[in-house]
């Protein structure tokens, strides 16, 4: 089966194709949320969204995907990324060996947040500084 098989599903495809992107005269997405809310691919389609967008400004991503419009993408897209950097930095530091220095520059953040993050860890689980 295709990778993209889902996208016969899509309502999106079956209607309007501009009720997806704001057209800048303040009419929004009110309409492509309403068909994105019914749509019976709308996980697969956020999912599609997600890979093809990576970590791209809200500025540089366009209309509505998933029932989500570039702002929201965006915000969701960072939190992702933080649980991630975060998850990366705590089994560094969980494993032992490296520096603050070296786990922030494996996880590609700063120094002090390595110590924010394996602080809160610390204080979220009880244990000793
Ligand atoms: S959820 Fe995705 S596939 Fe479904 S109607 Fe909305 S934009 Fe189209």
């Amino acid at each position: 089966m295709s990778a993209y098989a889902w996208m016969d599903e899509a309502l999106c495809a079956q209607t309007d194709p501009d009720a997806f992107h704001a057209d800048g005269s303040g009419h929004g997405y009110r309409a492509a949320a309403s068909i994105c809310g019914a749509c019976p691919v709308r996980k697969e389609c956020e999912a599609f969204a997600d890979r093809l967008e990576g970590t791209l400004s809200h500025r540089d991503r366009h209309g509505m995907w998933g029932g989500r419009v570039p702002r929201r993408r965006s915000a969701r897209a960072a939190a992702t990324a933080k649980q991630q950097r975060d998850a990366l930095i705590l089994r560094l530091a969980a494993r032992g060996g490296m520096s603050p220095e070296e786990i922030a520059a494996t996880a590609g953040c700063e120094v002090r947040t390595v110590h924010r993050v394996t602080a809160a860890h610390r204080d979220s689980h009880g244990t000793a500084a």
